[in-house]
């Protein structure tokens, strides 16, 4: 299998599964308990939480251990709200992940209001338009720091910046950003981030909330004191250490592998150009994750090249994979002024380091052996 798929999940690297093994078997104690099994498990999660601090250039009593991206989201947004009883506003964008769209509609229904920014036809936001939203009742800002879909960047640290001189939480969900670009909390003054395990080759259902010192963010769990009070219940060690060895692996390679998988992404779109004149690119080229490409082949249904694409062995998708099988076509397109018919005949191709060259040139022959089996281009 070509799998071209990564922003939906990534393969678990190999060296991680390494990692985890002896979790699963004679490392199995509990970190809250004081005798030397307890010891070797606390020893372990206490080193996975330094490497996800590195990952994040923050402080390791910062980084929460949690279940992934939707629990983080989930616990920051409640969070913050809970801790300010009379601030009633929230700002967030119109192209957020299902996880934060769904929460603010709630919330929404709650009697919150929540004010959705709008982003243009490359996906950018106007950060003037978002300088004016902010108001002495917000709450909150949430932003999405790279888009699952697009993989448009968002100007975090401006945005961040203009919250924290308001005194307004500002939370960003980090789950795409991860990994795949510098994350660096010592210049960025983000109150809280959400990142998830298993976007960037670690496993899944495992994650980290960061918390700046002197958030009082409450558990929302009733139950033990674990994660110093921030998250009640017995911490997924195994799932952890994946997490802390991922974090190292990414940030090891980040450097050297992320402009390799740019390029790879980028001959991939050029020989897109090639071969189906109509193509359409979809967000700012320059303001993009480097894996990440969204494009429409205009008068082609994005579905059924996809289940072609599956036939003949090739993993990619049409959107979010958390939107698929939905029949509307996907907010975040919607939103950047894409109509209906280009956004149903929309593919994300994402990449990952651990994918290749000869990979990308099968999946664009593959893309064009299944478009000429539905009639069109390639
Ligand atoms: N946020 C973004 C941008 C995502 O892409 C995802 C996963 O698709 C999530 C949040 C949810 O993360 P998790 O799968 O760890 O719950």
């Amino acid at each position: 299998m070509i799998y071209l798929d990564n922003n939906a999940t990534t393969p678990v690297d190999p060296r991680v599964r390494e990692a985890m093994l002896p979790f699963l078997g004679e490392n199995f104690g509990n970190p809250s308990s004081s005798h030397a099994a307890g010891r070797a498990a606390r020893a372990a999660l206490e080193q996975a939480r330094g490497r996800v601090s590195s990952l994040l250039r923050a402080t390791a009593e910062s980084v929460v251990f949690n279940s992934g991206g939707t629990e983080s989201i989930n616990t920051a947004i409640r969070g913050a709200l809970a801790a300010q009883p009379r601030k009633r506003h929230l700002v967030t964008s119109a192209v957020e992940h299902s996880t934060t769209k769904n929460l603010c509609d709630q919330l929404v229904r709650e009697g919150f209001e929540v004010t959705w920014l709008p982003v243009d036809e490359g996906g950018r936001i106007d950060l003037d338009a978002y300088r004016a939203s902010l108001r002495p009742d917000t709450a909150l800002v949430t932003m999405v720091w790279a888009n699952n879909e697009t993989g448009v960047i968002f100007p975090i640290a401006d945005m961040a910046r203009l919250a924290d001189e308001r005194q307004i939480v500002f939370h960003t969900d980090a789950v795409q950003a991860a990994g795949k670009v510098p994350v660096d909390l010592s210049t960025v003054p983000v109150h809280l981030l959400s990142i998830s395990a298993h976007k960037f080759h670690g496993p899944k259902g495992v994650g980290a909330l960061f918390v700046r010192a002197g958030m009082g963010l409450p558990s929302f769990l009733l139950g033990g004191a674990q994660e110093n009070g921030h998250r009640a219940g017995t911490e997924n060690v195994l799932g952890i250490v994946g997490l802390g060895a991922a974090a190292e692996l990414a940030q090891a390679a980040m450097g050297s592998e992320m402009p390799r998988v740019a390029g790879l992404r980028d001959s991939f779109e050029a020989g897109l150009h090639e071969h189906f004149l109509g193509v359409r690119f979809h967000g700012d080229p320059a303001q993009r994750l480097p894996n990440t490409s969204n494009f429409a082949l205009p008068g082609m249904n994005a579905a059924d090249l996809l289940a072609g694409l599956d036939r003949l062995g090739v993993a990619c998708s049409v959107g979010s994979a958390c939107a698929s099988g939905s029949p509307h076509a996907s907010h975040v397109l919607r939103t950047m002024g894409i109509g209906d018919e280009e956004a149903k005949s929309s593919l994300r191709f994402s990449f990952s380091r651990m994918s290749t060259g000869e990979e990308a040139a099968a999946a664009l022959e593959a893309l064009g052996a299944a478009a000429r089996r539905l009639g069109l281009g390639g």
